[in-house]
């Protein structure tokens, strides 16, 4: 007799991407200007790039294999 059970990624991977959110983003803290801003990826990048929104600083957050469990970082 077959158990019924399988795995459902979207139970325990709420960083990826899901239908209703197709572009993921997170939320970076800018030190050097003390403010806060959502970075977006592209569903075909490995990484997140964002600008910093008052000095346009440039940060560059890269994706690992499993994805990135926080959704909220520091770019120093
Ligand atoms: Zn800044």
């Amino acid at each position: 007799m077959p158990f019924d059970t399988y795995d459902t990624d979207e139970m325990h991977d709420p960083g990826s991407a899901s239908p209703q959110c197709p572009r993921p983003w997170v939320s970076i803290l800018f030190e050097c200007c003390n403010v806060y801003a959502r970075v977006y990826r592209r569903p075909d990048q490995m990484f997140y790039r964002g600008r910093c929104p008052r000095c346009l600083r440039v940060v560059q957050l890269r994706v690992g294999p499993d994805g990135i469990p926080a959704r909220f970082f520091r770019a120093y």
